[in-house]
Formats: structure tokens, C-alpha cells, sequence
């Protein structure tokens, strides 16, 4: 292609993609800018639940991307990008169109992974996106409709029965709002709720194993508990095989039998098929197919491609397929692309672990923050939707405060020093009183944060 095409284009309007985008208009990037996604709408997978769930709703988790993007010179394109060629760089669509590119930013996330287990993909339900969020609220309502009209006890506890597979942190927190909201539905509809059953299902012993969120298993496990139906604990069960009237799984060096009409899948993650095709050899991979990238974010063999968030990683460290990595890295790539642009050096990226938040029914949640000090029940579930509310993209009037000023701001300057002297006070006064302080903290700034916006 001709070097004169001074274009940047964006794959994939995730956390990756959409930040640095917004970064990009921010800093008032010098080139075009277009960023391509299958979805009209962003997902913000976090807040995925609280939308399933009806605590919020779509403007708030799943905006359009092109209010998001409203004034912001990136021009946004729906489409599937089925190819890219990056020794010709080009990017291809499903709709025919091309485009073509000076630097590429690859931000197309990760996809559900079914490791070949039998029915899995047929009959497992994800929750990934809005559509699988809309597709399982259907499911389950229409199950819950039939339990209600049956008269056989047998086929009502199938009805009533909900396997969530994955002990990780989308099948706990999943398994946590269904134990909550599923007997609320079923009270609607003048069932006895005490006949729900939410199963967990999970190949080791121990949920949240060898994730960010390990923390907070004890925690975690507790709360199960505690839902409007205890969630049943199936430990150490591997799933061998899913069908539409039951989950077959081994346990203990016996197969056994769930009968249930829902099956939710949130067992795996795998590489997306377009980041497995790109010309990039296996060398400059790591297992799972993802991209090697180096510190300043760069693909190896391909200096002019960025990539960021679930699609690739940097040798020598650990960082976790997450939202807060993602954005951080969104945030990098765009300061390195400007500094391209303006023929300035490059800066490697810096990803800053502010510790996580684990979603444990309705209005209930868990808060890991800065690995010093854990905080649950109510003032979590505050600290979590403030947070995520912070965190929330608006359009580009308001970016400044949405990133920047959170970023710096909230989390490093204020709830830093907040961090600190609370780490010395949690000591004295336990953890929910904390909560409340901090939880408190955020809000107050969040208050402060919009008198001083009505008055701009
Ligand atoms: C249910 C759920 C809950 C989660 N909760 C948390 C949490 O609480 N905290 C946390 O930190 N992380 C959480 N995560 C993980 C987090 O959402 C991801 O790590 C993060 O979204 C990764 O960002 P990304 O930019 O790499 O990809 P994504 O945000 O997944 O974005 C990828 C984008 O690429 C687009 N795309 C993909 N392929 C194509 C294609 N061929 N053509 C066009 N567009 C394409 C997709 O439509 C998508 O918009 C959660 C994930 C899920 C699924």
C-alpha cells in the first residue's frame, strides 16, 4: 500500500478500542481515525450482570458507539472484519469494503471457548454480549413460565433447575444474581420459590482459582450462601457433556446426571478466530494464540500494529484478561500513536492493578482494593457501581472526566492517600466501616465532580 495513507484504524470497540479511540480525539490526534465494530453497541461486560439483571439499564451498560463517539472526529464503522492483511495492511469487511491503514490498533478481545466438551456450544448458554444477556433473560423467563403451569414435580424441578458451569468470576457472580433474582421471577409469577436450584459447577475444588479475584474467595463462598436460594456448590466436577434436558458431568470417578432445562456456559475463553488467522508466527505467541506484544504495545514483526487488552500481552509479565488492563492499555497505545504522529519517542505502557470487585447478588458485592483491605456487603456494592459509573464512557464533552480525571484523580491521588491511612484505620474499625468511608469518599467526589461540570 501506498505510505501516504495517513489513517488509523481501530479492530474492535471493546475496552481496548473504544479508550483508545477516545484517547486518540482527546489529545487531539492529527490523523483520521476509524474504528470498526460487529456491534452498534458498546458492551461494558462488567455492569453485563447489572443489566441482566435490571439493576441498570442499556444506555448506561451498552451504549451506542455512536453517541459515545458523538463530536469526537473518530468515524465509526459496524461491520464483521473478516481479514486482515498486514503485509498489505488492509483491513477487510464482511460488507466487501476495505480499508486501508498507517497504523492499526488490534483491540477484538477474546471469545467463549467450549474446549470440545459434547453440546456445550449447542446448548450452553454464554454471556458475553448484550444479545446473550437478552437471550438467557428469554430462556429463563419462558422456564420459569412453564414451571409455573406444570403439574408434574419432576419436570418443574428440571424447569426450576439452573447449572452455571465455571467457578471463575463470571460463573460466581452469575451463579450469585440468579440465586437472588430467579426466586424474585418465580414469586411474580405465584410459584413457591423455594423450589429454584442455582448449581455451580466447577472442574477443581476451589472457585476462583488462579484468578485476580482469589482473594475474595472465602468471601465469596459465603455469600453463595446467603443468596434468597443457597447456590449448590458442585466442586470438582468436570462437565463431560451438556443436552437440552441435562447436565452430564464426573465427579469423584462417577458420571452423574443434572436434569435442568438451562444450561449458562462460563467455563472458557478462547482466542478470537480473526487474531488466530493474522500473519504473526507462532514464535511471537503465547499458548492460547494470543499475540505477542512489545512494552510500548507494538506487534514484533509489525511495528505500525498496536494491540491491547484480552488479544495480546507483554512477555515477562502477568497482567489479566481484564477491563482495568485493557483500558490502561487503550490509554498507552494512543499516547504511542500520537507520538508517531508528532515524531516523538515512545513510551513503554505502565498497567496498575487497583485491586477488583466481585458482584455477589443484588446489591451485594465484594471489593478487593489494592490488595491492603477487603470491604463487602452494601458498602462494596456501592464502591462497585460508583466505580463502574465512573468508569462509564461518556460522550466526548464529558471524557475528561470519565478517564483522566478518574484515573488520576480517584484512584491514584485521592483514594491512594485514602488507601493509606484507611489501611492503618481498617485495623481499628473492620472492614464495613471502611466501606462506608471510602464508598462515601467516591461519592462525595462524584458530587463535587458535577457541580463542577454544570458550572463549565
Ligand atoms: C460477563 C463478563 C464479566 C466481566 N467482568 C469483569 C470485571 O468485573 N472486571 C474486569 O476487569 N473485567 C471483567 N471482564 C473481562 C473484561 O470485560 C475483558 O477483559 C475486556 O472487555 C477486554 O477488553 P478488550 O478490549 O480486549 O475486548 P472486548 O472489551 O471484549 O472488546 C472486543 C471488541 O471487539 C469486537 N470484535 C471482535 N471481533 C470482531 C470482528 N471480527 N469484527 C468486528 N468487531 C469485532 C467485539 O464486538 C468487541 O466490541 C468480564 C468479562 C465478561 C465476559
Amino acid at each position: 500500500m501506498s505510505n501516504q495513507v495517513y489513517q488509523t484504524v481501530i479492530v474492535g470497540g471493546g475496552f481496548t478500542g473504544l479508550f483508545t479511540a477516545l484517547h486518540l480525539a482527546h489529545r487531539h490526534y492529527p490523523r483520521t481515525v476509524i474504528l470498526i465494530d460487529q456491534h452498534e453497541r458498546f458492551c461494558f461486560k462488567p455492569l453485563l450482570y447489572e443489566y441482566f439483571s435490571g439493576e441498570m439499564d442499556a444506555t448506561q451498560v451498552v451504549p451506542r458507539f455512536t453517541e459515545l463517539l458523538e463530536g469526537s472526529g473518530v468515524i465509526f464503522v459496524q461491520d464483521v472484519v473478516q481479514y486482515i492483511d498486514l503485509h498489505e495492511r488492509e483491513v477487510k469487511l464482511a460488507s466487501g469494503n476495505s480499508y486501508n491503514y498507517s497504523n492499526l490498533v488490534l483491540g477484538a478481545g477474546s471469545v467463549t471457548g467450549y474446549f470440545h466438551v459434547e453440546g456445550a456450544k449447542e446448548h450452553g448458554l454464554p454471556f458475553w454480549t448484550q444479545d446473550d444477556a437478552i437471550a438467557i433473560d428469554r430462556h429463563l423467563h419462558e422456564r420459569l413460565r412453564q414451571a409455573a403451569q406444570t403439574q408434574d414435580p419432576q419436570e418443574r424441578r428440571r424447569l426450576l433447575t439452573v447449572a452455571v458451569i465455571g467457578g471463575g468470576p463470571s460463573g460466581v457472580e452469575m451463579a450469585a444474581t440468579l440465586a437472588d433474582l430467579l426466586p424474585n421471577w418465580y414469586s411474580a409469577m405465584q410459584g413457591d420459590f423455594h423450589e429454584v436450584r442455582v448449581a455451580l459447577l466447577n472442574h477443581g475444588e476451589e472457585i476462583l482459582k488462579g484468578d485476580v479475584n482469589s482473594l475474595l474467595k472465602e468471601t465469596a463462598e459465603e455469600k453463595l450462601q446467603k443468596r434468597a436460594v443457597p447456590v449448590e456448590m458442585l466442586m470438582g466436577s468436570e462437565v463431560t457433556a451438556i443436552r437440552p434436558d441435562s447436565v452430564e458431568y464426573k465427579r469423584n470417578g462417577k458420571v452423574e446426571t443434572l436434569p435442568t432445562a438451562t444450561a449458562i456456559w462460563t467455563a472458557g475463553t478462547a482466542t478470537n478466530p480473526l487474531i488466530k488467522d493474522l500473519a504473526v508466527p507462532e514464535e511471537h505467541r503465547d499458548r492460547h494464540g494470543r499475540l505477542q506484544v512489545s512494552e510500548t504495545l507494538q506487534l514484533l514483526d509489525f511495528p505500525e500494529v498496536f494491540a491491547g487488552g484480552d488479544c495480546a500481552y507483554v512477555d515477562g509479565t502477568s497482567w489479566p484478561a481484564t477491563a482495568q488492563v485493557a483500558y490502561q492499555e487503550g490509554a498507552a497505545i494512543a499516547y504511542n500513536l500520537r507520538a508517531i504522529a508528532l515524531g516523538n519517542q515512545l513510551r513503554p505502557v505502565k498497567v496498575s492493578s487497583r485491586g477488583t470487585l466481585l458482584k455477589l447478588g443484588l446489591n451485594d458485592a465484594a471489593a478487593n482494593i489494592y490488595d491492603a483491605f477487603e470491604v463487602t456487603g452494601e458498602p462494596a456494592h456501592l464502591i462497585r457501581q460508583a466505580t463502574y459509573l465512573e468508569l462509564l464512557p461518556t460522550p466526548i464533552h464529558n471524557f475528561k472526566v470519565t478517564s483522566e480525571w478518574l484515573n488520576e484523580e480517584i484512584f491514584q491521588h485521592h483514594l491512594g492517600d485514602t488507601g493509606k491511612k484507611v489501611v492503618q484505620t481498617v485495623e481499628l474499625v473492620g472492614g464495613a466501616v471502611v466501606g462506608v468511608l471510602v464508598a462515601r469518599k467516591l461519592l462525595q467526589m462524584l458530587g463535587d465532580r458535577d457541580k463542577s461540570l454544570q458550572r463549565e
